[in-house]
């Protein structure tokens, strides 16, 4: 068992440092919210006044933070972590940032001898608290290793993608293609409920046909259609159509700095960021069907 400091207890966060608790390891926890801190603290953490005093002792460091900014101000900023961390530490940043920033933020953590891994997570806030997260990592095959046991205790899969970067390039393909696919399953579904087919027997002809995949087989958009889905609970709770217009933006930018033309992913950006617009940024991405059918 290891002794972990966990920092960004959001709704990610939150639920994975406790099933780290649950798994026997020892935690000391941050955030800046001291609601989120005591939701964890509450399950057996301990909390520290500062997030230098956290990892004081720490094998291990795990983020889950909003975005680059604060993943670089943590680690890079002034009284950054990486200033302060033993060398023995393993560095496990779990947040969906631009692969860019991550070997940024490796190259500082190897110079300064320490080992960092980026493993961003697929499987939403449901699969942070069951603890059956994909986790998507980049960095050495060593501190791989180190990291899969811990890993182990809030996860269903463990993908060690390539080298530092590696696991935020393959998350943002995967959830650029998750947007993609979601579009064109409710573009679909709304073409036949134009021409007066039901959605639920539409649905069931295309998942044993083709058109079958992963939106439409187990997140289906069409409300009512299958049970436990956002779709069916108004779109509540799931993945934001905020964060997904982020990961979309993480895609974009990566594609223009590589000259990669991404023509279907750029078409999904601007439908995801026109429905953001109009008032559904807090709404799961399924609810792009809203924009295909307004009836
Ligand atoms: P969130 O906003 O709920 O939580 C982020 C937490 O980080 C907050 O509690 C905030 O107070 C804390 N924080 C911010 N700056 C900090 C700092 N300097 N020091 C300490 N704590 C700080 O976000 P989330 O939904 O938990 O997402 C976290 C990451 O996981 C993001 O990068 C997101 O893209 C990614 N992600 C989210 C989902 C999802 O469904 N929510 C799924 C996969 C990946």
């Amino acid at each position: 068992m290891a002794t972990i400091t966990f920092i960004g207890l959001g709704n990610m966060g939150g639920p994975m440092a406790i099933n780290l608790i649950k798994a026997g390891h020892e935690l000391t926890v941050f955030d800046l919210s001291p609601e989120a801190v005591k939701a964890v603290t509450s399950e057996g953490a301990k909390s520290a006044a500062t997030i230098q005093e956290a990892v004081e002792g720490a094998e291990v460091v795990i983020s889950m933070l909003p975005a680059g900014q604060h993943v670089e101000s943590v680690y890079l900023g002034d009284n950054g972590l990486l200033q302060q961390l033993a060398s023995t530490t393993l560095v496990i940043d779990s947040s969906t940032i631009a692969p860019e920033t991550a070997k940024g933020v490796a190259k500082a953590a190897i110079e300064a001898g320490i080992s960092f891994m980026d493993a961003p997570v697929s499987g939403g806030v449901g699969g942070a608290k069951a603890g059956t997260l994909t986790f998507i990592c980049g960095g050495e095959a060593d501190a791989f290793e180190r990291a899969r046991p811990i890993l182990d205790g809030m996860a269903r899969n463990i993908f060690h993608a390539g080298p530092h970067g590696a696991g935020q390039i393959a998350k943002i393909c995967n959830n650029m293609l998750l947007a993609i696919l979601m579009s064109g399953t409710s573009e679909a579904l709304a073409l036949g409920v134009e021409n007066g087919l039901d959605p639920a027997v539409l649905s069931e002809i295309m998942k044993q046909s083709s058109g079958g995949n992963w939106a439409l087989n187990v997140y289906n958009p069409w409300p009512g259609v299958m049970e436990g889905v956002p779709a069916s609970r108004n779109y509540e709770g799931g993945f934001l159509v905020d964060l997904m217009n982020k990961d979309l933006g993480l895609a974009f930018d990566n594609a223009v700095r590589n000259k990669a033309p991404i023509p279907m992913g750029s078409l999904a950006r601007n439908l995801f960021a026109l429905h953001a617009n109009e008032g559904n940024g807090g709404l799961d991405f399924s609810s792009i069907q809203k924009f295909y059918y307004r009836k």
